[in-house]
């Protein structure tokens, strides 16, 4: 079944309503909008609000909020409202040591697509290592963390905000991890289905970073980070005089990990996509994915008279069951760009819904793009917006990618 939706409206209280009424049985919990709202507009506003100067000292501080430096772009980042490029520059009149930090930030950013890209899906290819799991149940639970206030903060700003700082994901993963002896991809996937920036790519990456794949050491996290970084919140804690984090966690030298070799150097350059428009034919829509939303999306640019389509994925949603603050972050993105475009936005799967369009779209570089575009009829496919094209060069590791 596919059926074409209403036009969604942009502002956050209508969209709040159009997702439950629309989308309602996908979502995981009762759809209200975060403080973080979607669309051009405001992650043009974020960009320009954002201030690099004092960006290094400040992007890891948690709590009082006004202390945090990081600059909130993630979401805008992820959905290609701000494509890296034009993030990287905007930045260029900052100080030296404050832009050098941010933009090293946004290679992290372009590494974990890279490697995402490569890596992909197909199980043993990924940079994966499984630490002991001492505790089978998935996720953190409620009494897991009940009093202690860091990890409430986190969870709180998860649940309603959809948005953590870097740091706080950290305390977050290792805590699951490295102190719970949780299983790693059941907390990726709670993180996922809350953050407005969930990618697989960079997130997969985080996770692995904390559990140590690929390094020595997984990170440990103790009250030392909140009392540094969260001043004044261990004295609001009921934990205060009997914290069970105020010794570091003991954890054992992670055991080498077998890099798969598709991961290192290679010839030439397979996941980067079309370097020009690779036309065919003459399209009849734009096809919008979730990775390309923006007003500079390369294939909506380029064909400004055509209708525009957007999927709602009701398979790959049903299974996701994600948090309704993400699909009303798409929803406010969405409700603006009909405010100039003819859009047409639909619920079902992709390849059935889309099968008798000739599309113009943009190359994304993910696994669930490569399923999809085998199946359709692109005309048009456009240049995915990278900051450093693929090359083939490894990408076992940051430092050997960025060489
Ligand atoms: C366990 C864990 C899970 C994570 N999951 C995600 C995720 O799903 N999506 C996501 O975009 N980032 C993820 N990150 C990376 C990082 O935490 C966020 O990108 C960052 O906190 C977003 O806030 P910001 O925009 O204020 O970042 P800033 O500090 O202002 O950085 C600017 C931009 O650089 C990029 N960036 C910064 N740090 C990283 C990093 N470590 N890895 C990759 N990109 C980075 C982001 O695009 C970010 O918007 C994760 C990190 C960890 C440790």
């Amino acid at each position: 079944m596919t059926q074409q939706l209403p036009t969604p409206p942009a502002d956050a209280a209508g969209a709040e309503a159009w997702v439950s009424e629309h989308l309602g049985h996908l979502c995981s919990d009762v759809p209200t909008a975060s403080n973080l709202r979607g669309g051009q507009v405001a992650a043009d506003s974020a960009l320009a609000a954002f201030d690099v100067a004092g960006y290094a000292k400040a992007r890891n501080e948690v709590f009082p909020t006004g202390r945090q430096g990081a600059s909130r772009l993630s979401p805008y980042i992820r959905h290609g409202l701000l494509p890296l490029p034009h993030v990287w520059d905007a930045v260029a009149d900052g100080p030296s040591y404050d832009v050098k930090k941010f933009r090293d930030e946004l290679l992290w950013q372009e590494y974990s697509r890279h490697l995402y890209a490569r890596a992909g899906t197909a199980s043993g290819m990924s940079l994966r290592y499984e630490p002991p799991v001492t505790d089978p149940i998935g996720e953190i639970r409620p009494s897991d963390i009940e009093d202690m206030a860091c990890l409430q903060l986190v969870a709180d700003q998860l649940t309603s905000d959809g948005w953590l700082v870097n740091q706080t994901r950290m305390w977050w993963s290792s805590h699951h991890s490295v102190r719970l002896g949780k299983p790693w991809p059941a907390g990726e996937d709670q993180f996922f289905r809350h953050l407005l920036d969930g990618s697989r790519a960079a997130n997969r990456l985080g996770w692995q970073w904390t559990v140590g794949a690929g390094k020595a050491e997984s990170y440990g996290f103790s009250r030392f980070q909140v009392e540094k970084r969260a001043p004044g919140l261990c004295a609001e804690c009921p934990s205060r005089a009997s914290c069970p984090i105020e010794n570091w966690p003991e954890t054992t030298p992670n055991p080498a990990v077998d890099v798969p070799i598709a991961l290192g150097r290679i010839e030439g350059d397979a996941t980067g996509g079309p370097s020009e428009t690779d036309t065919r034919g003459q399209p009849d829509i734009v096809w919008l994915t979730a990775e390309s939303l923006g007003n500079d999306d390369p294939a909506l640019r380029a064909h400004p008279s055509l209708p525009v389509a957007f999927v709602f994925d009701e398979p790959l949603l049903g299974r996701l069951q994600l948090s309704g603050k993400r699909l009303i972050f798409f929803t406010e993105t969405l409700g603006e760009l009909a405010e100039h475009r003819d859009l047409r936005v639909h619920l079902g799967a992709p390849a059935r819904t889309l099968a008798d369009h000739r599309l113009a779209v943009t190359y994304a570089p993910v696994p669930g793009f490569q399923r999809l575009r085998s199946t359709l009829h692109i005309e048009a496919l456009h240049p995915w917006p990278w900051l450093r094209r693929p090359t083939g060069t490894s990408v076992k590791s940051f430092s050997a990618w960025r060489r």
